[in-house]
């Protein structure tokens, strides 16, 4: 008999039923005749409840015979169930000048197991067993936090499924189980990766070197020697040609990538001018951007800085092999050049002088230090750049800024692909006026250059040199 069981209250009373007398109760010394007050609490005398659940307290009544007493109750004692263990509530009534209790016990228990979870799915493939990673799990107690590290985890191999089983136990003994399965078969081709770019560009009768490609298997490893190649280049004939790069792995799941290859012949149409421009030089990377220029029949323009005598020949080169020289400027230095409009004529004048007096050169083009649109000179000499842009064109010169940034200015060695990829996706049908660098340390600039020229040819540029015809390229000026 669990249920609805009286509770009888007084200690008096208790102790006679007890007896088994039942008429009379012992309340504070005194005998008085039954029935006593009984105070009848719903439920068992131990009520268990689950950690951490919401208590409600049970329906409590009380009478005296045919009489309700049950206003007259008070309550003491309440119910945290976030602590374990027995919890006392009290129940008190006064009636008649006498004082009658009862108890119930209210015992929170750990009754849930742990929240175990997987983490990724419980279905995998994986190639090999020895290529299985645990990709992890947690478990999480209402009562005892969290239970991780006391997972165990068990594996079971049956042909090619492996089944991972986790079990965990609280500390109250409830336990949780979950499994994965993991199928072990190789359906994972090898990664094939080119060497070099994806679309390269020859110009016609120029010879193509494979860059080649690699490839790599989850369960092979390295199985670039059994890549084969198909589809060939002739660079004699313009035209598109894919050469595809395949490898197999041990159980025949093949992976493969393609590189287009697109032999073109210069000029055959038009889309647009590009104008190289090489700020900061010379360098000693000049000489290697003008044998690329060289080898590729491009003309360009460097605007460059004051010069060494050892340097005297990379300028005459320039003008021998018709680019243009420019003039950056005698010095770069922003304080100095920006810090009046006097100071930076005699900058530019100093540079334009020498030129003509080592080769009768008269350079007229000009690119200010920072471009016209720099931020830097209103710290010198706010306004400077409106009355300097004005200046030069009145004293016969023209500046230049860019339409796009090579970006090989961001950082001390920007790589190559950046650059390349900076040039040629910013080209656009029109004038292209494209910012470079010469200067010490441009080594990646320098490398790019080769591949930029027959991205340009192969899609229907040309190059020019700044001259007379070329338009006027100005940044919108900020001092
Ligand atoms: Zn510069």
């Amino acid at each position: 008999m669990k249920n609805k069981k009286w509770l009888m209250i007084s200690l008096g009373a208790a102790l006679l039923i007890a007896l088994g007398i039942g008429i009379v109760s012992l309340v504070k010394g005194y005998f008085i005749l039954a029935p006593s007050v009984q105070i009848l609490p719903q439920g068992d005398e131990v009520q268990v409840v689950a950690a951490h659940s919401d208590y409600t307290a049970p329906k409590v009544t009380a009478r005296k015979g045919n009489v309700d007493l049950t206003h007259l109750l008070t309550v003491g004692g309440s119910v945290d169930t976030a602590v374990l263990g027995d919890h006392t509530i009290t129940y008190t009534l006064t009636y008649e000048g006498k004082t009658y209790t009862a108890q119930q016990i209210v015992r929170v228990q750990d009754l849930d197991a742990p929240v175990l979870q997987l983490t990724g799915d419980a279905e995998m493939t994986v190639s090999a067993r020895s290529l299985y990673r645990e990709p992890g799990y947690t478990a999480q107690d209402n009562c005892d936090g969290d239970v991780t590290g006391q997972v165990s985890v068990t594996y079971a191999q049956k042909d090619d499924v492996l089944t991972v089983t986790y079990t965990v136990l609280d500390a109250a003994g409830n336990a949780a189980q979950l499994h994965r399965v993991v199928t072990l078969r190789d359906i994972v081709p090898p990664t094939v990766t080119l060497a070099g770019r994806d679309t390269v560009y020859i110009r016609c009768g120029r010879s193509f070197t494979d860059p080649g490609a690699t490839a790599a298997d989850d369960l092979d490893g390295d199985v670039t020697g059994k890549i084969t190649h198909n589809g060939s280049v002739n660079t004699d004939a313009v035209g598109t040609y894919t050469v595809t790069y395949e490898a197999a792995d041990a159980a025949g799941n093949t992976g493969s990538a393609s590189r287009k290859v697109i032999v073109y012949e210069p000029y055959s149409s038009a889309v647009g001018t590009v104008y190289l421009t090489f700020d900061d030089g010379p360098s000693y990377l000049t000489e290697e951007v003008l044998d690329v220029l060289a080898a590729n029949g491009v003309k360009a323009t460097f605007f460059i800085l004051d010069y060494s005598t050892g340097h005297r020949w990379l300028i005459q080169r320039m003008i021998n092999e018709g680019h243009t020289v420019g003039i950056h400027g005698y010095s770069h230095d922003y304080a100095t050049i920006y810090a009046n409009d006097e100071a930076f004529m005699q900058n530019i004048y100093l540079l334009r002088d020498k030129l003509l007096a080592d080769f009768g050169y008269n350079a007229t083009a000009i690119r200010f230090p920072g471009g016209s649109s720099n931020g830097i000179s209103r710290a010198y000499n706010e306004g400077i750049m409106t009355r300097l842009a004005q200046r030069v064109q009145q004293e016969g010169f023209r500046y230049f800024d860019w339409t796009l940034s090579s970006g090989d200015a961001a950082g001390s060695v920007v790589p190559t692909d950046t650059i390349y990829s900076n040039v040629t996706q910013g080209l656009q049908h029109g004038t292209n006026m494209v910012l470079m660098h010469d200067a010490y340390g441009k080594d990646t600039t320098a490398e790019a250059l080769q591949d930029i020229i027959d991205y340009a040819y192969g899609n229907g540029y040309t190059f020019r040199a700044i001259d007379g015809s070329t338009p006027d390229i100005h940044h919108g000026i900020l001092n």
